[in-house]
């Protein structure tokens, strides 16, 4: 199931992509052994985003084929140490205190982390992220950091069927994303798009998304 899930996701996601960019497709496993991992990684997934570094580390060494490696998840300072090194691209990056710590200790161990910058496009209470509105600050301010390359910004958008919403908000994101673009920074990602709406995401120029249940089905969390 895992194998033919991926195998038909990776064929129909370019249909909804009006931007002609790559889009690239993480399989979000939390809560996910291994084996499911492996069997997915087999059906041609490329990339894995963590949501827990307790689970990063208990599988890391079990995952076969050496994809790239995601972590979405919100952060917390002392656990950084465990992910340096190890992780391609922070998703979460929510706050400068965060941003911060991860430059210091990235400076501390010789190696440059990958960031995106996170953006509360719903401002929920519930959710990290610096609101739309400090998002060139944010940048400006990150981006200056030693030991970190921001490579973008990403989003969660917010767990409603109103699609109206839904679309002004990741078109909201787009625009944010290319004016942040033509004015110094040089992005890659626009991380949106979970198994909800992602086909939305897409189509509104998100080229970075991050599926869980339409991979592996449905979790108990
Ligand atoms: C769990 C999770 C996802 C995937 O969610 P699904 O709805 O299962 O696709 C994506 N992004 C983040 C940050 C997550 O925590």
């Amino acid at each position: 199931m895992i194998e033919e899930n991926v195998k038909k996701l990776l064929e129909e996601i370019p249909a909804y992509n009006a931007y002609g960019e790559k889009v690239t497709l993480v399989a979000a496993v939390k809560l996910q052994t291994a084996d499911s991992i492996n069997r997915a990684v087999r059906g041609g997934i490329t990339d894995i985003g963590d949501n827990h570094v307790q689970e990063f580390r208990d599988k890391y060494a079990l995952i076969e084929g050496k994809p790239r490696r995601h972590f979405i998840g919100r952060l917390q300072t002392n656990k950084i140490k465990y992910l340096l090194g190890k992780v391609d691209l922070y998703h979460s990056v929510d706050r400068y205190g965060l941003a911060e710590e991860l430059s210091k200790k990235s400076e501390k161990a010789g190696v440059t982390s990958n960031v995106l910058i996170q953006i509360n496009i719903g401002n929920e209470e519930t959710k990290g992220g610096f609101p739309l509105e400090e998002a060139e600050e944010a940048f400006k301010t990150i981006s200056a950091l030693p030991a970190l390359n921001v490579e973008g910004l990403m989003a969660m958008l917010p767990a409603t069927g109103n699609e109206t919403l839904l679309r002004s908000l990741a078109r909201a994101m787009r625009k944010k994303y290319d004016e942040l673009n033509s004015n110094g920074a040089s992005f890659k990602y626009l991380s949106m798009g979970m198994s909800g709406d992602f086909k939305l995401c897409v189509e509104e120029g998100g080229n970075m998304i991050r599926l869980g249940t339409a991979i592996f089905g449905k979790r108990s969390v």
